[in-house]
């Protein structure tokens, strides 16, 4: 997509921003979230997601680096996802061209 296009897209309409927290919580990012939500998958992925709680005693999400990026770089999360045994795991599959890839946005086995 050119520039024009991605800033035309709504893309509130065709994306799901839901992260899954181990207390059960889930966050999504399309009520109030910030730009983080836009990360999109790798399968050699610079950022990790991090469960950490906040002052409140609520469970937060924090996204750290897990190395060093240069200005401009693409921030990338495996997003791991958690499928259910009536998917398989080829029905989300991956495209980022890491040599490391897996075929699949789902969680490994
Ligand atoms: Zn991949």
């Amino acid at each position: 997509m050119s520039p024009a296009e991605v800033e035309a897209t709504d893309w509130e309409s065709h994306l799901t921003y839901l992260f899954g927290l181990s207390d059960g919580t889930v966050i999504d990012g399309a009520q109030g979230g910030n730009a983080l939500r836009h990360l999109n998958h790798s399968c050699s992925p610079n950022c990790e997601a991090v469960e950490a709680w906040a002052l409140d005693g609520t469970l937060r999400l924090d996204i750290i680096t897990l190395c060093d990026v240069r200005a401009g770089e693409e921030l990338c999360l495996d997003y791991a996802l958690t499928i259910d045994t009536t998917h398989a795991p080829e029905a989300y599959p991956c495209a980022c061209s890491s040599v490391e890839c897996r075929g699949t946005m789902a969680a490994s086995a």
